[in-house]
């Protein structure tokens, strides 16, 4: 059973991240990892790609199924 404050693996780089919340049937828990991760931002979607829709963002928090 995982709870609040847990140690899991984070689903996109498979560092261990810390469990920030947990659905109340156990089932899917949402991990911030402290790792940095590309992120792409979606509002700028018109735009062309550039340096600026493209950033890395440390404690992401991520869904996962358990
Ligand atoms: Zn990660």
């Amino acid at each position: 059973m995982v709870e609040n404050g847990d140690l899991i693996k984070c689903p996109k780089c498979g560092n261990y991240g810390r469990v920030v919340w947990v659905s109340k049937d156990g089932r899917t828990a949402a991990v911030r990892c402290s790792s940095r991760h590309r992120f792409t931002l979606r509002r700028n979607i018109s735009t062309p790609t550039n340096s600026e829709n493209i950033r890395f963002e440390k404690n992401i928090v991520f869904l996962v199924n358990i």
